[in-house]
């Protein structure tokens, strides 16, 4: 498989952009391979190498690369019509209509431009409610390139993950292991008065994914409830995806109190969103006295994009097939797994999915077949990583070295590293599935 052209092009981009990327997770060794167009479940290279893709554009691509005729029509249409105003058009009321008739907590929503911009609002939100500083933040989660979240350390105390960020930012965040009740009631009993928010991502789905145990999310909504915290939910990468229209939220029955969104209900292109209840939201400027203000928040283009998949999305069974797809595949893996690496962890739902490189556990059993729930009567449950730790304890490096090229070579494109989670598209069909599990059967 040549790759000269993607090697020549990345040789230009060394010189002018940072890395040679836009996002640091692109920078795939030796060099990654620049994309000249998708197609369906595919993505073909500068070279003309097609790959079968798993990446989605790390999350956003529910529909895959080729969009149905009708999401084309209305983008091109709001194209001509113009691309942005600086005022309000009927779109973006449509948009947050929608939403707010699925997902059970949101009431009402402020559109923003990316997932991050997302997070970094509803943290000022939760804080400007609250008059306090404090948020807690799972280990192992991602809010975004945000300085709030950025941050290493335990209940005891957190320092910055990146140059550049304040220490006295980190002060203000609070990392607990995800699932582990004792040590956020602990968290709460210490310092609950000065907690603004617990911000989490309902299933960590940039680590590994990992399930929440049986009722995690309960005791955060109660221990929220009790100190006066808000609870909110990152449903960037959940929302949308799991669950269907109704989000993670509705799978777990847990209600936040904020919601943050991004990726798939922008259609492909550039969105976040905070929603929640009316009482909080509001709070925002002009209505409320957060600030919060963007220049292409609403943005016409996306909105079309972000609606008309939504409704084809929930006019055309998307949710139904992927989930078909997304359960033939994890069954599948770990059915290979257990013959060749009974140690992984297969892991995912609905369309997410990804074997961990795990290094303890029994054997593989009846329960971890569609993926690790994290059932206590479950056989390897005590072996399924439970937080970002565990994860960051699996063979990290045999994935991104060893695994993850030769599964490129076979034809199959991966999120390239352990940590980020792959996605199964309306555009995949069931040879594609068998395809993989060919490509996995050879490489595993
Ligand atoms: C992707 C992601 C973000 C960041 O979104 P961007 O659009 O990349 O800024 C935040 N939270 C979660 C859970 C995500 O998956």
């Amino acid at each position: 498989m040549s790759r000269e052209r993607s090697r020549a092009l990345y040789d230009r981009a060394l010189d002018v952009l940072a890395g040679g990327v836009n996002s640091s997770v692109r920078a795939t060794k030796p060099y990654p391979f620049f994309v000249k167009r998708g197609d369906g479940a595919h993505v073909i290279d500068a070279d003309g190498n097609k790959y079968l893709d798993y990446v989605m554009g790390y999350g956003p691509l529910l529909l895959g690369h080729t969009l149905p005729d009708r999401v084309v029509a209305a983008i091109q249409s709001q194209v001509s019509d113009g691309t942005m105003y600086g005022a309000p058009t009927e779109v973006e009321v449509e948009l947050a209509e929608f939403i707010v008739r699925h997902v059970p907590s949101v009431e009402m929503l402020r559109f923003v431009n990316s997932g991050t911009e997302a997070t970094v609002s509803a943290m000022r939100l939760a804080r400007g409610i609250t008059g306090r500083d404090k948020v807690v933040i799972m280990q192992g989660s991602y809010h975004g390139a945000q300085e709030g979240t950025l941050v290493d350390g335990d209940p005891d105390g957190a320092e910055p993950s990146s140059p550049g960020i304040p220490d006295s930012f980190a002060e203000h965040t609070i990392p607990v292991p995800f699932n582990d009740e004792e040590a956020i009631t602990a968290v709460f009993e210490d310092q609950g008065e000065d907690i603004a928010a617990v911000l989490t991502e309902p299933i960590l789905g940039n680590h590994g994914i990992v399930h929440p145990i049986d009722g995690y999310h309960q005791t955060l909504r109660s221990l929220t409830d009790e100190y006066g915290a808000l609870l909110v939910f990152d449903e960037v990468i959940t929302g949308f995806r799991v669950g269907g229209l109704q989000g993670a939220q509705g799978v777990f029955d847990v209600e936040p109190d904020l919601t943050t969104f991004g990726k798939v209900i922008g259609g492909g292109f550039p969105i976040g969103a905070i929603g929640g209840k009316t009482e909080y939201v509001e709070q925002f400027t002009p209505s409320g006295d957060v600030f919060q203000s963007g220049t292409f928040s609403g943005h016409p283009v996306t909105m079309t994009a972000g609606l008309e998949t939504l409704r084809y999305a929930a006019e055309e069974n998307v949710y139904e097939h992927v989930e078909e797809l997304g359960t033939m595949l994890r069954e599948g893996l770990a059915d290979l797994v257990a013959d060749r690496a009974p140690s992984y962890t297969v892991a995912g739902r609905d369309s997410m999915f990804k074997i961990i490189f795990t290094r303890r556990g029994g054997p593989q059993s009846e329960g971890c077949a569609g993926g690790c729930r994290q059932d206590e009567a479950c056989d390897r449950y005590e072996y399924c990583p439970k937080n970002g730790a565990d994860v960051d304890a699996a063979a990290t490096d045999r994935w991104e070295r060893l695994f993850w090229q030769e599964m490129l070579d076979e034809g199959v494109f991966l999120t390239a590293n352990q940590f980020e989670s792959q996605f199964v598209s309306a555009a995949h069909t069931q040879a594609d599935i068998e395809e993989t599990l060919e490509a996995y059967k050879a490489v595993l």
